[in-house]
């Protein structure tokens, strides 16, 4: 068997031999009983507790993420998934029957619910832990194997992932391989049964088109741009202080983080105000300082946000506050921009990081047809009283999912189906949704007593010829 922690960026035959080691495992872990698969998921929860301060550690290095969003945002969501797993799991698993037509008189159908075989996992860097936990989680409930491929963007994090999934799993039934694209894009061609990718819509078409070759399926968890459609009816501090947290944090690393807002014109002013007035009172003082306000991943990324900002300024909009940054400590400030060009880089872009845009509506119809000319987003937010403009706004906008007066927290819920539309992806995690998608769904159909269908076999005399047409008119 190969080792339980491979080498960084490890050689094509070592990925091999790992992947072949869970293939072969993996028809035992199909038929692992939930009480097995349980404690699989009680030992991986233990063990994260026990590397509780180690994680918090490597997300410190890796780009400053407060110790008190690591326990809420990363090991709070993989205690509480494991949670509704347990709860749930012996019913999932259990097999359904169900009822046959006219030509399946004397048998019997159910359905079983089986591991599709080995999973491919691969993460993103800005829930580093939990977004190769969570699906893991879901990937032992349904009977998988599994390869993880944490990013290599938090080096610091994949390496103690890598040493809690060790410590909990033999290699033939968790590998975690630790690399960049030539190594993701390895594993790609790799036959898994398969595939829960979560990260940019553009890598998430390349993890399609490898899927296709073998063929498997995927999950996409993929981004995009969430829109805040805010009411006139929308109290101003409560809702500007929901979407300035929203926003910073995770300094707005987040797939579902308010992207851009539209506000009625003759709030804007205002809006943006308490907006400015909320991120203050998040962070006060010099967020350079600041524990609570996390860092840009890498130099690239922030620079990024520097010309997104630089381009909006160039083309009409006004820096309402912030604005400022060091690209090198990798520090972006809270930043709201007003008077946008439609044209600007920012409104076509994924923001992700702390930048606001606000837009004024008069009508509600062009922001329905403003949100409409662009991918369906991975969530829309909309801030009311009013449960006509709410409805509204729900019948005429696709997104993934939706919050109505709060941003997203939709995402802590282990009952609802996490997961993109169109760009922004393709099926659903969490829950019994993430069982789901690691599962195959067999159905089975025993005949106990010959029916209908033998008697009708060829040859087709007129007896049978007759029946045949009595049938369809009486079905
Ligand atoms: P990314 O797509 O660049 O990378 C994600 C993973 O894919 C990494 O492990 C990376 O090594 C790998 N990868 C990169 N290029 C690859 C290639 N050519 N072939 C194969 N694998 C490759 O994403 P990111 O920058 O790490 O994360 C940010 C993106 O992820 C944003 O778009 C964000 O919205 C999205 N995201 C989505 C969710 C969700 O649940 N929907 C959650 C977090 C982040």
């Amino acid at each position: 068997m190969t080792e339980s922690i491979l080498p960084l960026s490890p050689s094509a035959d070592l990925m091999n031999d790992a992947f072949d080691d869970l293939r072969d495992r993996s028809k035992e872990q199909r038929l692992l009983s939930a009480k097995a698969r349980i404690k699989r998921l009680d030992a991986l929860y233990a063990e994260v507790w026990r590397r509780r301060d180690d994680l918090k550690v490597a997300m410190w290095e890796d780009f400053r993420k407060p110790g008190e969003e690591v326990d809420l945002t990363e090991i709070f969501v993989i205690k509480s998934e494991i949670k509704a797993v347990k709860k749930g799991l012996r019913k999932w698993m259990k097999p359904r029957r169900v009822s046959g037509g006219l030509a399946h008189l004397g048998s019997v159908s159910w359905i079983r619910y089986e591991g599709k075989g080995v999973a491919l996992i691969i993460a993103p860097w800005n829930y580093p832990m939990q977004l190769v936990f969570r699906p893991l989680i879901a990937a032992i409930a349904a009977g998988c194997t599994a390869m993880l491929k944490p990013s290599e963007l938090t080096s610091k994090t994949a390496q103690v992932v890598a040493e809690i999934a060790a410590a909990v799993f033999p290699a033939n039934e968790v590998s975690v391989v630790q690399g960049g694209v030539d190594t993701a894009s390895h594993l790609l061609s790799l036959p898994f049964n398969h595939i829960y990718f979560t990260g940019s819509p553009e890598v998430g078409k390349i993890v399609m088109r490898a899927a296709a070759e073998h063929p498997c399926s995927v999950t996409l968890e993929l981004g995009g741009k969430s829109p805040v459609i805010v009411d006139e009816s929308a109290p101003l501090k409560a809702t500007a202080k929901k979407i300035a947290w929203a926003k910073l944090s995770n300094a707005g690393q987040i797939c579902v983080a308010p992207d851009y807002i539209f506000v009625p014109r003759a709030m804007e002013k205002k809006f943006a105000e308490a907006v400015e007035h909320a991120m203050t009172e998040l962070y006060p003082g010099t967020v350079a300082e600041n524990p609570d306000y996390q860092r840009i991943v890498k130099d690239v990324h922030a620079a990024r946000l520097l010309e997104l900002i630089d381009d909006a300024v160039s083309k009409g909009a006004t820096v309402a506050h912030g604005g400022q940054s060091d690209a090198n400590a990798r520090l972006v400030h809270p930043t709201i921009l007003m008077g946008l060009s439609p044209d600007s880089k920012i409104m076509e872009e994924e923001v992700f990081g702390p930048v606001l845009p606000i837009i004024p509506y008069d009508d509600l119809e062009e922001v329905v047809k403003a949100v409409n000319g662009r991918p369906v987003p991975l969530a829309l937010y909309i801030y009311s009283k009013r449960s006509r403009f709410i409805d509204r706004v729900l019948n005429s906008i696709q997104s993934g999912g939706a919050s109505i007066n709060n941003s997203v927290i939709h995402v802590s819920s282990n009952q609802l189906p996490f997961g993109g539309h169109g760009n922004s992806g393709i099926g659903s995690g969490h829950g019994e949704y993430g069982f789901r998608e690691f599962t195959h769904m067999r159905g089975v159909y025993e005949q106990r007593v010959d029916g209908a269908a033998s008697l009708l076999m060829p040859p087709y005399t007129p007896w049978k010829t007759k029946v045949i047409d009595r049938l369809l008119r009486w079905l």
